[in-house]
């Protein structure tokens, strides 16, 4: 089946006939996407699939990585750690080697990136491309992955000065965005609905998985995943079920994580988790592997409702993940969760243990409730969250570009700052 075929199965024919009459207005536009890695980490996997998809569509696209030594690297993680907040300061020959390599790429893809219609450059490392390609004739656009909002001063007006003969900046939520001398547009992040972790799974499966660990399918399941993190609350999620447990006996509670042997802090928290569980036989404390993603699936599936009872959170697409298998996801009432759990139809907002156990107890007493905020749960998620969501954002802001309208689409209708548009 081709790959647009799959997506309309999933996402619905309008939406990719909206992404066709897209395309038809960009003419025979090339694009290239340029990040630092083919593999691992949330821009790689998306870049995966969005190629092949624009590719699909009838637009030239190209995907380039540019490479460096171990201090490029270190200068690019520092930059990583000091933009989300951390006051490091990057010694200057780290901040050399950044530059040198970066115009070192500018020279191998001068060609290819000078002569494209459109640039998309992922996240800082390979920002100062545009400042060694002065002669190019397309138009570049940042694309922000990270969180900007209260970003180590002296690092980001660094990195700012590569930044402002960009075209565009894309940031992923309102609170990750700082000002910059161009449009500034919101495109918030996406889930693949074919990946192995969202794609339709059948029953039988779901329940071999819950047996591998033990959980019993026919008895109510509430689940979180996350990692081993004071910030993601698990001894809060702990406290929630014990509340209700005294009204529902048959409750499990299933905590899943991976493995936090490289993070001492991790390894603590895990413990903690481990005390407050103490010896109670219904609360399964997993260990996954980094590419459990098919597990994943499956706990969600077996759910009855989902829980992430985060006291700070990027945009947690977990959240996204558990409304896409049909649950009402309780969610602590922070950053990006807050996008996506629309309080009483796709799940609820809570901000205490209490808060979370009074939900939930609610939740499993009302078995039609519950499946009817699930289906709303699903079709928000199609309609804001999905992968072929994120791309018709892109091309809208490509389209606005070309056409030199890029300062006046609004069509979200969600502004920042003075500039920022949310597509
Ligand atoms: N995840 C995973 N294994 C784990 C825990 C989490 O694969 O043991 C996945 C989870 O399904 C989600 C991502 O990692 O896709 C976590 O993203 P989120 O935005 O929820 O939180 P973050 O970890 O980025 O704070």
């Amino acid at each position: 089946m081709s790959i647009l075929k799959a997506y309309a199965e999933v996402a619905g024919e309008d939406v990719i006939d909206h992404l066709q009459q897209l395309t038809r207005q960009m003419g025979g536009t090339r694009v290239v996407h340029v990040n630092s890695t083919r593999t691992g980490g949330g821009v790689a996997e998306i870049l995966n699939k969005m190629v092949p998809l624009m590719r699909e569509l009838g637009i030239d696209t190209d995907w380039e990585v540019i490479t460096g030594d171990p201090d490029f690297f270190q200068c690019t993680k520092s930059f990583h750690n000091a933009l989300q907040g951390d006051a490091i300061d990057i010694p200057r020959h780290l901040l050399d080697s950044f530059e040198r390599i970066n115009q070192e790429h500018a020279a191998e893809l001068g060609k290819s990136l000078g002569d494209a219609d459109i640039v998309f450059i992922h996240d800082p490392q390979p920002a100062p491309l545009l400042k060694y390609i002065p002669e190019r004739k397309g138009k570049w656009i940042w694309r922000c992955h990270i969180d900007l909002s209260r970003p180590y001063r002296p690092v980001w007006k660094y990195l700012r000065g590569f930044l402002e003969g960009y075209d565009a900046s894309i940031f992923s939520l309102p609170d990750f965005a700082q000002t910059l001398p161009h449009p500034l547009y919101l495109i918030p992040p996406s889930i693949d609905p074919l990946s192995e972790k969202n794609v339709e799974m059948a029953q039988d499966e779901v329940v071999e998985t819950c047996a591998r660990f033990g959980i019993d399918c026919n008895r109510s399941i509430v689940t979180q995943i996350s990692r081993y993190d004071r910030f993601k609350d698990p001894v809060g999620v702990i406290r929630a079920y014990r509340m209700t447990k005294k009204f529902k006996p048959d409750l499990q509670l299933v905590l899943a994580g991976g493995s936090a042997t490289d993070d001492p802090e991790g390894e603590q928290v895990l413990q903690e988790v481990r005390d407050a569980a103490g010896d109670d036989r219904d609360i399964f404390i997993l260990m996954l592997p980094s590419d459990a993603h098919r597990t994943i699936n499956a706990l969600q599936r077996a759910s009855d409702v989902i829980m992430q009872k985060s006291l700070k959170e990027g945009f947690g697409l977990t959240v996204t993940e558990g409304l896409w298998k049909g649950k009402p996801v309780i969610g602590g009432n922070t950053g990006g969760i807050t996008l996506q759990v629309i309080d009483g139809h796709t799940g609820f907002l809570v901000d205490t243990p209490e808060g979370a156990a009074l939900r939930l107890r609610y939740l499993l007493e009302r078995r039609e409730l519950k499946e009817e905020m699930g289906v709303k749960a699903r079709e928000f998620v199609r309609e804001y969250f999905l992968l072929t969501r994120q791309l018709r954002g892109y091309l809208t802001v490509m389209v606005a570009l070309l056409h030199d309208i890029g300062g006046r689409i609004y069509a979200g209708e969600e502004r920042v700052g003075s500039s920022g548009i949310m597509i």
